[in-house]
């Protein structure tokens, strides 16, 4: 049986920045159930937060990976009190190419495979059992260390017995609406959380999220006020995808041999559903608390996370008064 120090699943941006910043003493290796050239369902947007840690790491983005507008406007429409309030600058990016960029930094001493799945893992004596499926069949593994990178329906997270994240349904269309600025839409019509529209290259995106499958349809209510506010529009794709749902006690970071970073930790902004920062900062975190191994793994990348999980919780008050119209317009205004 093949044995590694560092297994990582998941190639998002938690797990490539994770893989990135490993010492390279470490055998690792880094699998991810899709190729790169599948689609993700993301809107592309970064925030303030994975900018700062981009330029931290004089990382530049290839041309490539950008979108056109490259930079947008943050432009909230608070459509339940006919309210506009412009808020920040947005880096817009293609979230394949960006997934792709960010693999293309790490190290060629990590071994990688695409088109395996992890399907689970056992503790035998001191280390752990992967069971895995790639495209010559099943295989066993053995590692020290998991790191789970893979994503909101982590099943590392589930193997683990930790409690699963609870989920959004996010729905996102392609349409040929022509607009400047990236609109986040609050109306207690459509949800309780907010809807987007994002310029990107020759398209704009539409989309939204809802607590349950039941609620799918109002979609159309969306689409309607849209068609009101910015013209008629022709839709292309739909996607459909899970967005972690930040309830009580969501936030687990693993147990003595397996650690979890990026939304499988469920790490994500309460407040905006913005998760590739934290993707990038605990990747990063954890593979730093690796460089010192002599410590208790998990406890030092808790502490190194303090502040983040701080800064998330602040978001999560601020989801609380966003959600209600009445306390909205305080914050808007
Ligand atoms: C509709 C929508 C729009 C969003 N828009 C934005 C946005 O504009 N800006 C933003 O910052 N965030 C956005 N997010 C959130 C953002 O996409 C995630 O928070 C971010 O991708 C998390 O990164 P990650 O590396 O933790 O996980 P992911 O990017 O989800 O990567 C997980 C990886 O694990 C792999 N994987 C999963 N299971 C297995 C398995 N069993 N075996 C092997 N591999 C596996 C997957 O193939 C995937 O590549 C959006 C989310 C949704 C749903």
């Amino acid at each position: 049986m093949k044995e590694y120090d560092v297994v990582i699943v998941g190639a998002g941006p938690a797990g490539s920045t994770f893989s990135w910043k490993l010492d390279n003493d470490y055998r690792s290796l880094l699998i991810d159930k899709r190729s790169f050239d599948q689609k993700k369902t993301c809107a592309g947007l970064l925030t303030e937060r994975a900018i700062e840690y981009l330029k931290k790491n004089d990382l530049t983005m290839d041309e490539k990976v950008l979108s056109k507008p490259e930079k947008l406007k943050q432009v909230y429409l608070d459509w339940d009190n006919n309210e506009e309030n412009r808020n920040g600058n947005l880096m817009n990016v293609d979230r394949v190419n960006f997934d792709k960029w960010l693999n293309s930094l790490i190290d060629q001493d990590v071994e990688t495979k695409f088109n395996t799945r992890y399907n689970g893992h056992k503790n035998k004596n001191g280390h752990l059992e992967l069971y895995l499926k790639g495209e010559n069949g099943e295989k066993k593994i053995k590692t020290s260390y998991l790191i789970g990178c893979d994503g909101s329906a982590s099943k590392v997270r589930n193997t683990c017995d930790i409690p699963p994240n609870k989920h959004r349904i996010g729905l996102q269309k392609k349409t040929d609406l022509d607009i400047e600025n990236a609109y986040f839409v609050f109306d207690e019509e459509i949800n309780s959380f907010y809807s987007w529209l994002v310029p990107k290259d020759r398209f704009t995106l539409i989309g939204s999220s809802f607590n349950h499958s039941k609620n799918l349809d109002r979609f159309k209510i969306f689409e309607s006020k849209i068609k009101e506010r910015f013209g008629k529009f022709d839709t292309y794709d739909e996607e459909v995808a899970p967005m972690t749902m930040p309830q009580k006690n969501w936030l687990h970071f693993g147990n003595e041999r397996v650690i979890l970073c990026g939304e499988a930790a469920g790490l994500i902004s309460p407040s905006s559903g913005e998760g590739i920062s934290y993707a990038l900062r605990s990747g990063d975190r954890a593979a730093k608390t690796f460089d010192k191994i002599e410590d208790n793994i998990l406890n030092s990348y808790k502490e190194s996370m303090k502040e983040v999980v701080d800064e998330i919780l602040e978001k999560k008050r601020k989801q609380s008064i966003i959600e209600s119209p009445e306390k909205r317009i305080k914050l808007f205004s």
